[in-house]
C-alpha cells in the first residue's frame, strides 16, 4: 500500500486535473460499459473491482470528502492514476450527479 502517502488530497470531480484526456476518455467508456463493480467499504478503504483486460481491484482512500490515496492491482506505472482508478473516481459513491 504505497500510494496511501500523505497526499493532499483531490475532489472526485478535480479528476480531471490528474490525468491525460485520453486516460479520462477511457475511463468514461468504461463508466458507460458498466465495467465498475460495486463499491465495497472496508474500514477507510473503499474497494470495487473495474473491469478492463483484465479483472482489477481498486482502492480509494477518502476523507472529508475528499480523495487521499489509491491503488490498482493493474501493472500501470503506479505513481499515476490508471484508467481504472480514473473509472472509479467517476463512480465514486460519494460523486453523486442529481
Ligand atoms: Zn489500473
Amino acid at each position: 500500500m504505497d500510494n496511501q502517502k500523505n497526499r493532499p488530497g483531490f475532489l472526485p470531480a478535480d479528476i480531471v486535473r490528474f490525468v491525460s484526456p485520453q486516460v479520462l476518455q477511457r475511463a468514461s467508456q468504461y463508466v458507460q460499459e458498466k465495467r465498475v463493480g460495486k463499491w465495497i467499504l472496508e474500514g477507510s478503504a473503499w474497494k470495487c473491482r473495474v473491469e478492463g483486460r483484465d479483472i482489477y481491484e481498486v482502492i480509494l482512500f477518502s476523507r472529508d470528502g475528499k480523495i487521499n490515496g489509491w491503488d490498482c492491482s493493474c501493472p500501470f506505472e503506479q505513481e499515476a492514476i490508471c484508467k481504472h482508478v480514473a473509472a472509479a473516481v467517476l463512480c465514486f459513491p460519494g460523486v453523486t450527479k442529481e
